[in-house]
């Protein structure tokens, strides 16, 4: 199945220049769905993994389908504020400013192996954060996937050390 019918471009989206990569439509799609979901369990196949960790907010929608398939617990990562107990934060540059990120301190047990997924992975800034909060846990992360992955802002560089997947690479 070829997914990336189902990514759509929307033109100077979220601010002018930029062209957004829309995953709704393969959303929207029960096959596309469901192979999506298939493949990215297919990237962990055969390995342990505690804690799937998702990133605030497209992260949310297949961090727990795959957690409760891999028979793993789901961690969110949140935007400042979000979260409602003791929390650990991390900020990293973006292209204008600042952004920062939560996770809550009783989420990672030491020791635990953790898959940390976001629907996209582009300069990796907000990936690294998200190693570096499960790594201040005691956390081991084991993979970072992605459904798609903007090869051309070099993100991978970023995440240099960490295993990375994507569905789609463009
Ligand atoms: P990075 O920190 O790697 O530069 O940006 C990744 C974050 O920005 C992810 O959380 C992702 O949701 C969001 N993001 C950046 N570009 C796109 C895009 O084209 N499409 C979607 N869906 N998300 C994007």
């Amino acid at each position: 199945m070829d997914l990336s019918a189902y990514i759509r471009d929307i033109e100077d989206f979220p601010k002018p220049g930029v062209v957004f990569k829309d995953i709704t439509p393969l959303l929207k799609d029960p096959k596309a769905l469901k192979a999506a979901t298939e493949l990215l369990l297919h990237y962990t196949a055969n390995m342990r993994v505690d804690k799937v960790v998702g990133v605030d907010s497209r992260g949310f929608i297949f961090a727990p389908l795959l957690a409760q398939k891999m028979g793993a617990g789901f961690i969110p990562v949140r935007k400042p504020g979000k979260l409602p107990f003791n929390t650990l934060s991390e900020s990293y540059e973006l292209e204008y400013g600042q952004e920062i990120l939560e996770i809550h301190s009783d989420a990672i047990e030491k020791g635990d192996k953790v898959l940390v997924h976001d629907d996209v992975l582009a300069t990796g800034g907000t990936a690294k954060a998200v190693c570096k909060l499960v790594e201040r846990l005691g956390g081991e992360v084991v993979q970072c996937n992605f459904l798609i992955h903007l090869t051309f802002l070099q993100g991978a560089e970023k995440l240099n050390g960490y295993p990375i997947k994507s569905l789609l690479r463009y």
